[in-house]
Formats: C-alpha cells, structure tokens, sequence
C-alpha cells in the first residue's frame, strides 16, 4: 500500500451536506440493474416493467420522479459469490474480446430490449466502473466506522460487529445465528474472513485479474453489494424512497446494501423496498438450466418448443401487467393466447371509443349510467394506488371495454352519460392503457396516427409554396423527403405519399 495514494483518498471524504435528500414533490426510485455480460431473459424485462409502472404511475399522479438505475459493469462474480471469476471478465476471456466490449455490447442489447417493451429509460442511468472512487470512499468510510477490515488486500465487512448494534437480516426475516448454523463455508485456514458472514466490500485483484484499479489496499476492485449503496444514495440522498429489483436480490445484496449504508453514513438507506417475483414456465421455476427460459426475441418469433405461435412484445407486456408483480407469474402457451385476445379486445375498445361522438343533454342524463362509468373509472386509479394492483386495475377497464362495445353497438345510448364522464372515459381509458400501463397499439404503426398528420402539415406547406411558384421551397421538401424514403406523386386529385 503506499501512503500517497492513501492520502489522497482521505482528502476525498463525502461531504455530507452535497448530498441533499430529495424533498417532495420529488421522488427518489433506485432499482438494480442488469450485470451487461449475456442476453436479457425475460425475467430482466418482468424486472423492469414492473419499476416502469411504478415510474409511469408515479409520473401520472404528479411527483417529480428522480428514477436510478444502475449497469454493474464490474464486481459481480460467478456464483454471486465472494470468490471466482468476474462475470463480465470471464464472457470477455471466453469471446476474445476486452471486457468494455462486453459491457458495451450487453448495454446495448439491454436498452433494444427494453425499448421493444416500451420500458421507458431512468433519469440516471450510472455504471460501477464510473463510480470507483465513491466507493473506495464507502469502504474508507466504513472502515473508519469499526465495520469493515483488512484482509490480505481485501476488505471485508465485519457482519458480527454490525449485527450487535443493528439487525442484519431484519429485511429478509434472516437471523444471524441461524445463518451461521446454516453456512458450510469452513473458515479454518487460509481464509481472510473473521466469519463466514462477512462479505467482501473490496477485493483484491490477483495478476490475472483484468478490471482493477489502485487503491489503499493496492489493486483490486469494488465488491458486488458496494455500488447499488454508493450510486443510490449519491443520487437519490442517504435516505430515499423506493428500492426495487427482483426477489432473488433481496438476500444478501439488499440485505448488504442497507448493512453498508447504516455502517458508513448511520443511516438506513430505504423508506419503501419492492420486490417483483419470479417467472414460471407450466409451474416450474423458469431457469437457464432446466432449458425453459425464454428470450425475448424467441417469444416474439415463437422459436421455442414450448411455444405454438409467436407473441408480439405488447402481449406480453400486457400479460405480465395481468399478474401482481409480488406474484410468481406463470409463462405457458395457453396463458399467452388468452393475455393475446384480452389485449385486443382492449385495443377494439380503444379504437370504438374513439370514434365515439357526445350528443347529450347535461339536463337530462341517466344517473345510474353516469355513476357506474364514473366508478369504473375511480377503481381503477384506487387499484393501481393499492401497492400498483395492476390486475385489478386491467378488470376495470374490461369492464368499461364492455360498456364502450355497448355504447357502439348501441345497445346503450353513450348520451345517456352527462359530458362530463364522457369527456372523462375518452381522456382517462387510453391514458390508463398507454400512459400509465405503458401498453402501444401495435395495428396502428405505434405513432397514434402522428405519421399521417405531419405529412399533411408538410404536403400543406409544400402546396402554399408551389401556389407562390417558390420552386425552391417546394422542391427541398420534395428532396428531403426522398431520402427518408417519401416518394410524393403531385396528380390531377391532389398529392400523395408512399413510404417505399
Ligand atoms: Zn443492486
């Protein structure tokens, strides 16, 4: 270790006041991020869209939503163990390849992925490898703290030490003293930890060992649990208010990211923990090994055996929406058809409403009718704000497809509504569907009709030039357009366009 470089980490301490919590109408969401070395299954997408909603919904109700998450890039290694390889070294190793390669190629993947699932991106979206320094200053902080110690190049946190002042465990429902009954980790000898417990904030990287950087313990790189605590609470505040992420996470990273913060700031990081459950394939847990785990890009084109037909991203956005996301959801053939009609039925419903008109009378109106869209309406928003109760909140609105289908046929007469619950069902029914369950209509080349309408506004403006012979400004727009592929036919019935 040299001292120099010690120093200079010293001089780096976190001032705390930077580090404002944020107040509301500001929310702070902080949910972990994909390790970027493989393709993204879909229980990453169930992961994400589950936090999606909560962003959407949250966004909907008016708070400002400062929403983090992060890529591990580095740390996390095989076996989500203390010891082996790193994961993104080892895919970098097998491929030839340098390991930012990897990372860059997974993040990428990674955001097409979530895209085609109309997962919209975080505010933050921050990396482990660029926020080495701040966590070396944790570990510091940590140590100086009586929580963590050296060992032979690593750090380690000191979870005995931890636990006679704060539960560890507590979020879990984990003991200490069951989980070292339960441990068959055997310290004795060449081990560099004080007990089986503890876990690694900071390891020491041997000679092949490619992603390390310098640090007081010499070179090494950051444990896996230390970047969610560091990248959090740096962004969101020492204190913030959701963390999300998959069940599998809540022990130990969860678990160790609340025990690092406690340790090195005094206070617990978390107001509110979400965790999404997991994915079932015909009742069996949905796994690589037991070879029913699905891609995204198989599903869509049905390239599986467990599968009859393929299905578009919004079906299954829409049937994961249809469980409660603390729930196992179960992935079979079967359910994905039903999820596919109940989706379309749900679009019908939408394209009806639409072209619905209001002829009534605000003096003369049914009651009843009023009340039960307006019910309708109210339960849905009651469902989503019970812990975002999605299922329930997708019953409601097939429902109200029911009565919009009713309406249209006629077999109830939409003026019998007053216009205000009119005005109401046209707003609210797709903003539920598109805004906040965060859904596309997939028939209608997913621009909601904005294709058509700027190509008349351009079309407009190209005629207003030609009818001032300004050949130039009317020519450029024709140019423009051919290279975005537009061909524009001027003929005896006006002007058309074809995308070719
Ligand atoms: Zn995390």
């Amino acid at each position: 270790m040299e001292k120099s470089t010690l120093k200079i980490y010293n001089s780096l301490k976190r001032e705390k006041e930077l580090f404002q919590p944020l107040n509301p109408p500001y929310v702070g969401l902080y949910v972990c991020g994909p390790t970027v070395y493989s393709d993204v299954h879909l229980g990453n997408v169930r992961a994400n869209l589950t936090f999606d909603v909560v962003f959407r919904y949250l966004t909907h109700l008016g708070y400002k939503v400062r929403y983090v998450r992060n890529i591990t890039d580095v740390g996390h290694l095989v076996g989500d163990l203390d010891e082996g390889e790193d994961k993104i070294a080892k895919k970098a190793r097998l491929e030839n390849l340098e390991p930012m390669e990897i990372v860059q190629r997974y993040t990428n993947g990674f955001h097409d992925v979530m895209q085609i699932y109309n997962i919209l991106p975080p505010s933050i979206e921050p990396t482990a490898t660029g926020h080495i320094i701040e966590q070396i200053e944790m570990v510091q902080r940590i140590i100086e703290n009586g929580y963590a110690y050296e060992s032979n190049g690593s750090v380690y946190f000191d979870v005995p030490k931890y636990n006679e002042k704060h539960p560890y465990g507590q979020l879990s429902g984990r003991k200490v003293d069951e989980l070292l009954s339960g441990t068959r980790e055997n310290l004795e000898g060449s081990s560099e930890k004080q007990s089986p417990l503890d876990f690694a904030i900071w390891k020491k990287a041997d000679k092949g060992h490619i992603m390390r950087w310098n640090s007081p313990w010499g070179l090494g790189f950051p444990g896996w649990h230390l970047e969610c605590s560091v990248m959090s609470t740096k962004y969101l505040g020492l204190t913030f208010d959701i963390h999300g992420g998959g069940m599998d996470l809540l022990f130990p990273h969860h678990e160790c990211e609340i025990a690092q913060s406690v340790a090195a700031d005094g206070q617990e990081p978390v107001k509110y923990w979400m965790h999404n459950n997991m994915l079932t394939v015909n009742g069996t847990k949905m796994s690589k090994s037991l070879g029913n785990s699905f891609l995204p890009h198989e599903l869509i084109a049905g390239d599986h055996d467990l599968l009859e037909k393929g299905f578009s991203a919004m079906t299954t956005r829409f049937f994961m929406l249809m469980s409660h996301y603390a729930s196992t959801l179960d992935f079979s053939n079967d359910a994905l058809m039903a999820a596919e009609k109940g989706f379309q039925r749900l679009m019908n419903a939408n394209k009806l409403l639409e072209k619905l008109t209001y002829d009534g009378d605000d003096n003369n109106y049914d009651l009843s009718q009023t009340k039960e869209i307006d019910d309708l309406l109210d339960q849905a928003f009651e469902h989503m704000n019970d812990d975002f109760g999605t299922p329930q909140c997708i019953a409601r609105l097939f429902d109200l497809s029911k009565k919009i289908n009713s309406y249209y046929e006629k077999q109830l007469s939409i003026n019998d509504l007053n216009s205000q619950t009119f005005n109401r069902l046209k707003e609210t029914f797709p903003k539920i569907i598109f805004d906040i369950l965060g859904l596309k209509d997939e028939s209608s080349g997913n621009d909601n009709g904005a294709m058509d309408g700027l190509m008349e506004l351009i079309l407009n403006i190209r005629k207003d030039a030609r009818d001032k012979k300004d050949w130039d400004t009317s020519d450029k727009i024709r140019n423009v357009l051919n290279t975005l592929n537009i061909v524009v036919k001027d003929g005896k019935e006006g002007t058309n366009w074809t995308i070719n």
